[in-house]
Formats: structure tokens, sequence, C-alpha cells
């Protein structure tokens, strides 16, 4: 397969064609028509199968850039996952005009990222807590907000936030996507899909 049998539009193929990215790799080429066709997906993959493009090139696709909403929401557990995540993003989102992707992280200055939320990006990738202080704060208002990605969770729950994650998920939409990725799926890791996700399918890179 290829990524226009994945069902991509034309300017992500761009993007991708550029970037050398020639084949999907095993991740990708099962994420992407699930991502598409709605569907909340619990994947098990580690760094480097190329998951981030498996979970971004669909909800690039599926964001509206006419509107300035946050509608995709990618939770990680660390600030550089954070930057390599964004930079991802913006590279495979290069062809699509509009497109505003912000970076949230602890300590990092909390009034710059709200200055930037003036005008609202599409999609946001934060580390948790900060998120968190966003939406208490209402900086970031999720009434639009179509998919969750929360990403390497067997790390987010290591690291000890549980209850964060908690708190976030109670103030977004009920009604949207949420894909979970995580390395390994211990019984912590399979309680989180089992309270956040709807009819997960199960897939394994
Ligand atoms: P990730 O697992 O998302 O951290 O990605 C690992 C690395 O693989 C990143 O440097 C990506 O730029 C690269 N990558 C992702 N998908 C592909 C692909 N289909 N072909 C070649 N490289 C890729």
């Amino acid at each position: 397969t290829d990524f226009a049998a994945l069902g991509l539009a034309e300017p992500l193929q761009r993007a991708l064609a550029e970037l050398e990215y020639t084949q999907p790799t095993a991740i990708q080429a099962q994420v992407v028509p699930l991502v598409l066709a709605g569907q909340d997906i619990a994947g098990q993959a580690p760094t480097g199968s190329g998951k981030t493009a498996a979970y971004g090139l669909p909800i690039l696709q599926q964001v509206d850039l006419q509107l300035d909403a946050v509608q995709a929401l990618i939770l990680v557990p660390a600030r550089e996952l954070v930057l390599q995540g964004r930079a991802e993003l913006k590279r495979l989102g290069k062809y699509l005009p509009n497109l505003r992707v912000a970076a949230f992280y602890g300590g990092h200055s909390f009034s710059e990222e709200a200055k930037s939320l003036k005008q609202a990006p599409q999609v946001v990738i934060a580390t948790p807590g900060r998120l968190f202080d966003h939406l208490d704060r209402r900086t970031i208002v999720p009434n639009n907000l179509k998919v969750l990605i929360i990403d390497e969770a067997d790390k987010l729950l290591e690291l000890g936030f549980q209850e964060v994650l908690a708190n976030i998920v109670m103030r977004l939409p009920r009604r949207r996507q949420t894909l979970l990725f995580s390395a390994t799926m211990p019984d912590k890791v399979l309680d989180l899909v089992r309270k956040n996700l709807t009819r997960p399918r199960q897939v394994q890179a």
C-alpha cells in the first residue's frame, strides 16, 4: 500500500513525498483508515514506529482549517515530545493553509502561551499539567474538540499523570474520538482505555 491508497488528501501526499516517506509504516497502514472512519483506537506502538504521523495525518485531514477553535488535542509526557511532535505535524501539514499547531508545556511562559491562543490553533500538543492549567483558566475552551490523543500512555501513568488526565477528560466534550498509544499495555493503561475510549479497535505495530 501507499499513502494515496490510505485515503489521504493531496496536500498531505505532497508533504509526504517531499519528506520521502514513500511507504506507510505498519502502524500507519492500520491506524490512518481507522481514524478517518471515526473509530477509537488503542494502539500498541513504540517510538520510532511512525506513530506521530499515524495519528497526525488523519487528524490533519479532518480539522476544519476555516475554524479558529481547538479541534484536536494531543497529550504527551514530556516537553521534548511536545516539541518533536509539533515539528512533525508542521512538516506533514506544510501544504495545509491556515493550519496552526500550538505547543504547551510546563516551564514555558504561561502568559506567552495564553497570548498565542488569541487566535485559536486547530491542533494543540501539550503536557498534561500545562494543558489542564489552560482549561482551568479558560485560555483554551474545548467546545469544538473532535479528537483527543493520549500518546505514550504508559509513560504518562508512570509519571503520575493519572489524576490530571482524568481532570482534563472531564472537561472535554463527551462526543469525541479518542486515540491512545502506548509502548506497553499494563493493567493501568488498559484501565485508562476502558474508562476513556468507546469500542476501541486494538492495533499493534
Ligand atoms: P515516531 O515513531 O513518530 O517518533 O517516528 C519515527 C521517525 O520515523 C520520525 O523521524 C519520522 O520522521 C519517521 N517516519 C515516520 N513515518 C515514516 C514513513 N512512512 N517513512 C519514513 N520515515 C517515517
